[in-house]
């Protein structure tokens, strides 16, 4: 059995100002409920990160953090990203904490699993995936959407655990592995499952958002599938040289078939069949150019090696080598 940890909650916060004030208090409550337990270390502590938000999310998150020590705040000088966002507060926390637990700030994801997480923990498990049990409060548009994601990540290669977001407990360890991976296309879900280490899984019921708007629309959820696919496996790539060579097979067939109605002396109908074949055939040659650009565009931001984050302001005095 290990010793309660020190706990950081990491929460990402993009224009958040009307949720914070209401959910704040939950995670230090729930922080509360496992220093009483014996379960977690007294300086266990909250890591705001403000993702550049453009409402009053900051001056809310200094505010906390004047009332309440165990509020720590940090800034990124821009709006980076959920993921930036998220991954930024993780590396910056490890240098302080045993285990850290990620979650969004809206209340969504049940604060009261993270008691199961910390269990885990103290079992030896050093990544607890947080996965929603039920989707009842989605609509069935976002059920169908998020499933459909889940199916495509599998059947492109991509391994993940299914209805997992980002709610997860890592330990110190896992953190220190994590933050060797350098990619700037992040894609957190597919990239700590090859982090590895022992892992398990808890499971809790979704909520409504507590206030304020969702930022994930359509757009943004089918932008993360294109990322994480093509972040995390070349399958799509293969598809496309396989489908090439089907064709070449296929049009093998046709040549044949071409050349016996040319000794037939029957060369002039077929115009219908050639035209098909030449607007299929550009279709899925500019549909394959578009899957290979996409990877080209990965590796052109890659090798750049930008910061995947620059931090503008810190409530606290921290060691800053990440
Ligand atoms: N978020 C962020 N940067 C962004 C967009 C979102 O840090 O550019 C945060 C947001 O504040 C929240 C979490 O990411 O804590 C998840 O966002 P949201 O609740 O809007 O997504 P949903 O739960 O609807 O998928
Ligand atoms: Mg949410």
């Amino acid at each position: 059995m290990r010793k309660p940890p020190v706990i950081c909650i990491v929460i990402p916060c993009y224009n958040e100002q009307e949720v914070l004030p209401v959910t704040s208090g939950l995670f230090t409550a729930e922080l509360d409920e496992l220093v009483g337990s014996g379960r977690a270390d007294p300086a266990s502590h909250v890591l705001l990160v403000n993702d550049g938000s453009r409402d009053r999310t900051w001056e809310i998150i200094e505010g906390l953090s004047e009332q309440d020590p165990r509020f720590r705040g940090m800034s990124l000088s821009r709006n980076r990203g959920h993921q930036n966002a998220l991954l930024a507060g993780l590396m910056e926390c490890r240098h302080s904490c045993d285990c850290a637990i990620s979650i969004d700030c809206d209340g969504q994801d049940d604060i009261s699993a993270m008691g199961e997480m910390v269990d885990a923990y103290l079992d030896g498990c050093d990544v607890v995936y947080g996965v929603r049990s039920s989707r009842e409060t989605d609509t069935a548009f976002k059920r169908a959407t998020a499933q459909g994601f889940y199916r495509l990540l599998g059947s492109m290669g991509v391994e993940c655990v299914y209805n997992h977001a980002d709610y997860r407990l890592m330990a110190k360890d896992a953190l220190e592995a994590l933050s060797r991976f350098g990619e700037v296309n992040l894609f957190l879900r597919g990239m700590v499952p090859l982090v590895g280490f022992k892992s398990t899984s808890v499971y809790y019921e979704r909520h409504e958002r507590m206030a304020g708007q969702s930022h994930y629309p359509l757009s943004k959820m089918v932008a993360l599938a294109v990322d994480g696919i093509t972040s995390l496996s070349v399958r799509p790539i293969r598809l496309i040289a396989w489908t090439g060579l089907v064709v070449a097979l296929a049009s093998l067939v046709a040549i044949v078939w071409v050349l016996v109605r040319h000794a037939m002396g029957a060369t002039v109908t077929g115009w219908a069949s050639t035209t098909a074949a030449v607007c299929f055939m550009g279709g899925v040659q500019m549909l394959s150019l578009g899957v290979i650009g996409e990877y080209v565009g990965k590796v052109y931001m890659e090798t750049k090696r930008r910061p995947r984050w620059i931090i503008s302001k810190r409530t606290w005095e921290s060691r800053d080598d990440n």
